[in-house]
């Protein structure tokens, strides 16, 4: 596996593999193979194993795919301006890589590391490969600000509690963990090749192109567009980052997952910042130490793919409820908020994180349905889609997870709404049928009165659902379904 070399000697030409890291500068593998290589070229593979469990499910348009493919053709662009090209494969890493470094001539490969254990497992197959021919293949860590070993509680243990965490974190880190890496000397040293035949089209891969929504720009160009913006509005994230009618956070999540903006370069602008009094930067920056934290809690305990953290949580029994599991998923709940969120997911990829928390929790608490369920659902459908977040967000919510939300913790899917979105303004976005009402009945369309719904044009069971479960109720049996785990505590 990933191996550094003692000796500096310069390697005459190096690959760097692009996978979650889309851009040419701040770049952990490529900062290090310009610094020990005369010559580099890079390439990103689309590779079948990946791409496949998304075409069994269905999800020929999927905006993902089309964020990477405009993302490469940026990069590809600006290396054709040095007289290169990105070279693009198509079919399994184990195969391309190998196969590539030895049309090329390179003596090493250069990638930044990940925490998912899938790509582990190609990264290890893909290793053994390049071993075997001699090529050697140097691994970095790049996604995250500081690597999942970097930190250890006193007992020498990774953390798994989210505060002693970030406690650690900002006091260990410094200016050295968030350097830029220089990449400048890439237009002297990249491998001249016009010759690479460019990006193929999605076509080629089993997808179609999707348009993406305005506010998705892709590429460094577009990241770069929504950081900037963002920097003007950092100051005011702490008492706007949870109203998803508010533009208050910052929809860099795609580019952080994709890596078309690094995230030390953000992590950077928000140190200083906090550091210079802003309670939103320190805020903001709070949200990218969670970032931090689950990678290394999916880096420390891989098992959480498919698993309880708590193995005592793998002991509930959830309800097998498909009408139910399809309501949520079509944002046909008859919980306005609920389903407002759910309706924002299917039509842009994108869910503001108040409504994630709110959505999972009905799903699991008030639904009574496995988490495991809607984790995989979102998976699906977030343009963000991150395996650590992901899952570290739906074990939060279903109180399964390391720090999680406590068992008896339940939202309550109308208050959250009347407290979040009080003049209804997101709710009229994603959900019009119900637009007529006053700000105080659009939460509970049920408790309405006929008059008031009449006037509002609403027929409730007709227009808009009736509520597929009372809270109350689901409450109670949430309480007694989460009970077998006080039992073993
Ligand atoms: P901002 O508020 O601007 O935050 C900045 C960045 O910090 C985000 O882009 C993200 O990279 C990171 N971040 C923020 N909150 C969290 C968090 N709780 N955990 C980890 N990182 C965080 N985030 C994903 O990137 N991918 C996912 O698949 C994902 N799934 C989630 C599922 C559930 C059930 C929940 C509750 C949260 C999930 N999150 C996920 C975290 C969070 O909701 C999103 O990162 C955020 O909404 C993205 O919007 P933003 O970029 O405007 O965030």
């Amino acid at each position: 596996m990933p191996s550094h070399r003692a000796d500096p000697a310069p390697f005459e030409i190096s690959l760097v593999w692009l996978r979650r890291d889309l851009r040419l500068d701040d770049h952990a593998a490529l900062h290090q193979a310009l610094r020990r290589s005369r010559r580099v070229a890079l390439v990103f593979v689309f590779d079948p194993d990946f791409l496949q469990p998304l075409l069994a499910q269905g999800a020929r348009a999927d905006r993902r795919l089309t964020f990477i493919q405009q993302s490469l053709r940026e990069l590809d662009a600006v290396l054709r301006r040095m007289g290169s090209a990105l070279f693009v494969e198509i079919g399994r890493a184990v195969d391309c890589i190998p196969r590539l470094a030895a049309r090329l001539g390179a003596q090493a490969v250069f990638f930044n590391r990940d925490v998912e254990p899938d790509t582990m497992r190609r990264d290890a197959d893909v290793a053994g490969v390049l071993a075997a021919q001699a090529v050697e293949f140097h691994g970095f860590w790049d996604h995250m600000l500081l690597e999942p070993n970097a930190l250890r509680t006193g007992l020498g243990k990774p953390y798994s509690v989210y505060t002693p965490y970030k406690n650690a974190w900002l006091k260990r880190i410094g200016a050295a963990d968030l350097a830029h890496l220089d990449c400048s000397a890439l237009p002297q040293q990249v491998l001249p090749d016009a010759s690479a035949p460019g990006l193929p089209a999605l076509h080629d891969l089993g997808f179609e192109p999707v348009a993406l929504p305005a506010g998705l720009p892709p590429g460094p160009h577009g990241a770069r567009a929504l950081f900037a913006d963002f920097m003007r509005r950092i100051d005011a994230y702490a008492s706007a980052r949870d109203y998803p009618a508010i533009k208050g956070t910052s929809y860099l999540s795609v580019h952080l997952r994709f890596g078309t903006i690094s995230v030390r370069e953000l992590a950077r602008h928000a140190w200083q910042r906090s550091l210079d009094g802003s309670a939103g930067a320190a805020s903001w920056l709070s949200e990218l130490i969670w970032r931090d934290f689950y990678i290394q809690i999916l880096h420390h305990h891989p098992q959480v793919v498919g698993r309880a953290f708590k193995p005592e949580y793998d002991r509930i029994r959830w309800d097998d409820a498909p009408e139910l599991f399809i309501a949520w998923c079509d944002g046909r709940t008859g919980y306005p908020f609920v389903d407002a969120a759910m309706r924002q997911l299917n039509t842009t990829g994108y869910m503001h994180n108040r409504l994630r928390m709110v959505a999972a929790s009905f799903f699991t608490k008030d639904l009574g349905l496995d988490w495991r369920l809607g984790e995989r659902y979102f998976a699906l459908k977030l343009n963000d889609f991150d395996l650590a977040a992901n899952n570290g967000g739906w074990q939060w919510a279903a109180s399964t997870g390391c720090d999680a939300q406590p068992w008896f913790r339940i939202f309550n899917p109308v208050t959250q709404s009347e407290k979040f979105d009080p003049a209804g303004r997101f709710i009229r976005r994603y959900v019009p049928e119900l637009a007529g009402l006053p700000d105080a009945a659009i939460h509970a369309p049920w408790l309405a009165s006929p008059q008031l719904l009449r006037d509002a044009g609403v027929r409730l069971g007709l227009d808009y659902p009736l509520p597929v479960i009372d809270h109350a109720e689901a409450r109670a049996r949430a309480l007694r379904r989460y009970a077998v785990v006080k039992e073993v505590a």
